[in-house]
């Protein structure tokens, strides 16, 4: 192994997560963190730490140069990026392989193309992925809008080339509001993302949101680990997840699987990666692809028994994938719930002290949380305080494991949407798998 050091430029319960698969491979950490972050448990476990700046993302965890000097004085040789903060933003990258370290993520031209919607879905045109029917790349003209949206059919949505986080998305039922939602789309984008470029899709009525999992040695070399369901969603943001998906059979798993990793392989693409797709009537159409490590990986691992944190170093390393498609097995049933700081039905954030935390334990439960007894959450950054990820032979098997587990968790002090999750499984469309996207907003709406 050349990386002897890692930098992790993250916080929080994946800033633990990327610690304990590095100090399984003999490697040391150094935990970079702002000022609220101090007594973070990542920044205790680490070798080393470094202070990078004040509370807000934007002068911490953003922080580029504070991050690269931080590598320089402690001796890190690589650099770990996580999710968010500056995980796919492909100039970061550039730079730390400008510095000699070694990025811990993808190609930065990779990362650079995924992360514009219009080239990402040309790419994924060319490389044979099914798509959203939509406009053939941007869409200026009011004109060009509206034979693309009467081609496709109403309703349309449009979306913002340089969208992310479920923003800059406007759905329109018909032409009359085309030439207003197309404007305001643009100038939304415009403010949000420093870019107005948007383009067209059509909108699907009642998809399921599943992903692919996929990995590559950057050489050619490509492998697909399944899929996740991630559809329940509130506002696009993913609650709870599983893996398989409760729709996909094994036949449809090794037909899609092998489309996405001879795409990545095609592609040369180097380390972790999901390609999204919606997901109705049985058709697959790809939505985005993110050039990083997911929240919800543990579920993968769950069902593959393999750890990606571990596998995205050794590539980073030059290694070859540890694994051959023919070698994986998806085994069981994982759920994850996102365990927030939050009111759980208002969903008002809860942030302060935890006065107790005792997590839930026992066979196949894996909690993955920076959480202990005397920590005081922060109010700068995301409510998510821990994930809770349990495993089991059948997928019945693992929602009673995943009630047994809700039950001890103890988190007392800040609000958590613990009883949402709780709630949520006494569903009988949950306990079927009978859910869609818009389905967790509707039952919230109705109960
Ligand atoms: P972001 O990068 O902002 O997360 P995505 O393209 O991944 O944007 O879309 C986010 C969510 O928006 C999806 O999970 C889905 O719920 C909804 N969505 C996006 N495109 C469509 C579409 N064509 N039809 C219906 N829903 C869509």
């Amino acid at each position: 192994m050349a990386i002897k050091r890692i930098l992790i430029a993250n916080r929080g319960e994946i800033a633990l997560r990327i610690h304990r698969a590095a100090r399984e491979m003999g490697i040391e950490t150094v935990a970079v963190h702002s000022t609220a972050d101090a007594d973070a448990m990542h920044v205790r476990l680490a070798d080393h730490a470094v202070c990078i700046g004040p509370p807000a993302a934007k002068d911490s965890y953003l922080n580029v140069a504070a991050i690269i000097s931080a590598a320089e004085i402690t001796g890190a040789d690589a650099i770990h990026p996580g999710y968010g903060f500056l995980s796919e933003n492909a100039r970061f990258a550039e730079i730390v392989e400008a510095h000699g370290l070694i990025w811990i993520g993808p190609k930065p031209e990779h990362i650079r193309t995924m992360g514009d919607k219009v080239e990402a879905k040309r790419t994924a045109g060319a490389l044979g992925l099914p798509l959203v029917p939509g406009s053939d790349g941007a869409v200026s003209e009011i004109e060009d809008a509206k034979r693309i949206a009467a081609e496709v059919g109403y309703p349309v949505i449009i979306k913002a080339a340089s969208g992310g986080g479920g923003r800059g998305m406007k759905v329109c039922t018909g032409p009359d509001e085309l030439e207003t939602l197309m404007q305001q789309a643009g100038s939304e984008a415009k403010a949000a993302f420093g870019d107005a470029t948007v383009y067209i899709e059509k909108y699907l009525g009642n998809p399921r949101h599943i992903e692919f999992q996929v990995f590559g040695d950057g050489n050619g070399n490509a492998i697909h680990l399944g899929e996740r369901d991630c559809s329940l969603q509130r506002r696009h943001q993913k609650v709870l997840e599983e893996a398989p998906s409760p729709v996909i059979t094994p036949e449809e798993r090794a037909r899609m699987g092998g489309i996405v990793s001879k795409a990545m392989a095609d592609m040369g693409y180097r380390g972790a990666g999901t390609i999204e797709f919606l997901w109705e009537n049985g058709e697959f159409y790809f939505i985005e692809m993110n050039t990083r490590l997911q929240v919800e990986h543990p579920v993968t691992e769950a069902i593959t028994g393999v750890d990606l944190v571990r596998e995205q170093i050794r590539i980073a390393d030059g290694l070859p994938l540890s694994v051959r498609q023919d070698e994986l097995e998806f085994r069981g049933h994982a759920i994850e719930c996102r365990i927030n700081a939050e009111d759980p039905f208002t969903f008002a954030p809860s942030p302060g002290l935890v006065e107790n935390f005792h997590a839930a334990g026992g066979l196949h439960v894996r909690v993955d949380s920076g959480l202990y007894a005397g920590y005081r959450i922060p109010p700068y950054y995301d409510s998510m305080i821990a994930k809770l990820i349990v495993y089991g032979r059948t997928r019945e098997g693992a929602i009673l494991r995943l009630k047994r587990a809700l039950e001890e968790m103890a988190i007392t002090g800040p609000k958590t949407n613990i009883p949402l999750h709780q709630a949520l499984l006494e569903v009988d469309d949950f306990k079927t798998g009978d859910y869609t996207i818009k389905w967790l907003e509707e039952w919230l709406a109705n109960r």
